[in-house]
C-alpha cells in the first residue's frame, strides 16, 4: 500500500479499515543469500539498500527483540553534517544528502526538519577550531556560517551569554542540520526493506555463528538454525558480544548514555543547540517536549538505563547555559547502550571470517549516520569493496595506528572509566 495525503484522507472517511501492515512477520526460513544481525536502524538500512541498490532480496534481518527497540528509538535524533576529518567529511555529507530525499525514497513521513544547528564555543582558541571545521565543512559542500556573539543572541536570546565560566562568543551553525523522528526512521526503512522482500524476523536473537573452513556458512538463533551465505554484525551496543561468537575481540567499549524530555511547552526552542563545554545539547519536539542529553555514564556497561550523578551533571549544565530551563518539568529519562570506538569514529569493513562484515563503533552520533552507514555496508557485502566515503572505516586502523578522531573519541579511554 502506498502511502499519500489523499488514503490519509480516504480512509478517514471509510472509518480506517483500509490499512494493512506495514510489514510481514514471515517465519524464518532455513537457508537465506544474507543475513543481516540486528534490526536497529542501520541493520533495516543496510538491507534495503541491499535490496534496492543490488537487487539481493534473499535477506533476512534477525532482530532479538522488536525492531526499532534499540538505540535507533531512543536517541535524540540529531542529523547533522558537520564533522572535520577528511574520512568523515565525505560519509557524513552524504548521509545528509540521503535524508534530505529520505521521505519520498521511502514513502514514509521520518519528520526530517532542517531546523539549524548551532555550536557554541567560548574563548578564542576554540572560535579557531570552529573556523577550521566551518572551512572543511564548505570545502566538503555543506553549509556552515560563524556567527559572532550578536549573532548567536539573534537566534537564541533566551541563553545566559555572560555566565563567568562560559561567558558565549559565538557559535557555527549549520542550517541543513536538524532532527528526525528517530522511530519513524526505522518503520520506514523496515516498511520499505519488506516491500522489496527482505524478510524481517523478529523476538530471533541470534545466539551463534557458524563457520567451516575459515569462512562464515550460517548463523544459531533461539528460533532455529540458519544457513547463509554472507551475514553482517549490525547489532550497535552489543557489537562485542555477537563477534566474539565468531571468535572475534573487537575495539568497541559498551557505554550507556542518557537522554531525557520535559512536558510539553509552546515552542521556544527552534534550533539544535549544543554546548560543548557543559556537555549538554538540546532542541525542542514537534509536541513540545524539550528533549535533551549530555555526557556517557563514565564506566562500560550494557545496561539500557542511566545513573543519577549523569542526570546531575546534565541538569547543571542545562541550568548554566539557559535559566530558564529551571521552570521545566522533566518526564521522563532513558539509556541506551553505545558502542564507542578508541577514535570515535565507525569500522564499516570486513572481518577475518569470509563472509562476515562488520559495521559498528557508532559512539553517540550513529542516528545521522543511518542512510550512509547502510548504503556503505550493502555495497561492501554486495561487491566484497568499501564504498569510497567509507574507505578509512577500516578495523585494521586501531593496529596501524591510522585513527581517525574527529569528535570526542571517549571509548580511546579504554577500560579506564
Ligand atoms: C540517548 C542517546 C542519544 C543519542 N543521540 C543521537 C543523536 O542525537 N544523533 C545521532 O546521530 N546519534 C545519536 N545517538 C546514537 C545512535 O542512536 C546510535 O549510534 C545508533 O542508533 C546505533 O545504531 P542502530 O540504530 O543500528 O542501533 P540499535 O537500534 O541499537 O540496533 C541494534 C539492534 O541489534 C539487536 N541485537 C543485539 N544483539 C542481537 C543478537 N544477538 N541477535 C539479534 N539481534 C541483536 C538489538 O536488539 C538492536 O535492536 C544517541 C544514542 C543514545 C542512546
Amino acid at each position: 500500500m502506498r502511502y499519500s495525503g489523499f488514503r490519509v484522507l480516504a480512509e478517514g472517511l471509510r472509518g480506517n479499515r483500509g490499512w494493512t501492515r506495514a510489514w510481514r512477520d514471515p517465519a524464518p526460513k532455513d537457508r537465506y543469500d544474507t543475513i543481516i544481525i540486528g534490526g536497529g536502524g542501520h541493520g533495516l538500512s543496510t538491507a534495503y539498500y541491499l535490496a534496492r541498490n543490488h537487487g539481493i532480496t534473499d535477506v533476512a534481518v534477525l532482530e532479538k527483540g522488536y525492531l526499532g527497540g534499540g538505540n535507533v528509538g531512543r536517541n535524540t535524533t540529531i542529523v547533522r553534517a558537520n564533522y572535520f576529518l577528511p574520512g568523515n567529511s565525505e560519509f557524513y555529507s552524504h548521509s545528509l544528502k540521503l535524508w534530505e530525499g529520505l521521505e519520498a525514497e521511502l514513502n514514509y513521513n521520518v519528520m526530517h526538519s532542517q531546523r539549524g544547528l548551532i555550536n557554541l564555543f567560548h574563548s578564542d582558541s576554540q572560535r579557531d577550531a570552529f573556523v577550521r571545521r566551518g572551512n572543511a565543512m564548505a570545502a566538503q559542500g555543506d553549509d556552515a556560517i560563524l556567527l559572532d556573539r550578536e549573532g548567536v543572541r539573534q537566534l537564541l536570546p533566551y541563553l545566559d551569554f555572560d555566565n563567568a565560566r562560559f561567558p558565549i562568543h559565538g557559535g557555527l551553525f549549520h542550517p541543513r542540520g536538524g532532527t528526525a523522528r528517530h522511530d519513524a526512521v526505522a518503520w520506514g526503512y523496515a516498511r520499505a526493506a519488506d516491500r522489496r522482500g527482505v524478510d524481517l524476523i523478529q523476538n530471533c536473537e541470534v545466539t551463534g555463528i557458524d563457520i567451516e573452513g575459515g569462512r562464515v556458512v550460517g548463523v544459531q538463533t533461539t528460533r532455529g538454525a540458519i544457513r547463509a551465505r554472507r551475514v553482517g554484525i549490525v547489532v550497535a551496543g552489543r557489537s562485542s558480544q555477537v563477534a566474539a561468537m565468531a571468535g572475534l575481540r573487537l575495539p568497541i567499549e559498551s557505554h550507556v548514555l542518557q537522554a531525557f524530555v520535559t512536558e510539553g511547552l509552546k515552542p521556544v526552542i527552534h534550533h539544535v543547540i549544543s554546548f560543548g563545554m557543559g556537555h549538554f545539547y538540546i532542541s525542542q519536539s514537534d509536541k513540545g517536549g524539550l528533549v535533551f542529553g549530555g555526557d556517557l555514564d563514565f564506566y562500560a556497561s550494557y545496561a539500557a538505563r542511566g545513573n543519577l550523578p549523569m542526570v546531575e551533571h546534565v541538569m547543571e549544565a542545562g541550568m548554566t547555559l539557559m535559566p530558564m530551563i529551571g521552570r521545566a518539568r522533566v518526564l521522563r529519562s532513558w539509556g541506551g547502550i553505545m558502542d564507542m570506538s578508541p577514535d570515535g569514529s565507525p569500522i564499516i569493513d570486513r572481518t577475518p571470517i569470509e563472509g562476515l562484515y562488520l559495521n559498528c563503533g557508532w559512539n553517540y552520533g550513529g542516528f545521522k549516520a543511518v542512510p550512509a552507514s547502510g548504503w556503505c555496508m550493502a555495497h561492501l557485502m554486495a561487491t566484497g569493496q568499501p564504498h569510497e566515503v567509507a574507505a578509512r572505516y577500516r578495523l585494521d586502523r586501531f593496529a596501524t595506528g591510522r585513527g581517525l578522531m574527529d569528535e570526542e573519541g571517549t571509548g580511546a579511554q579504554h577500560s579506564l572509566h
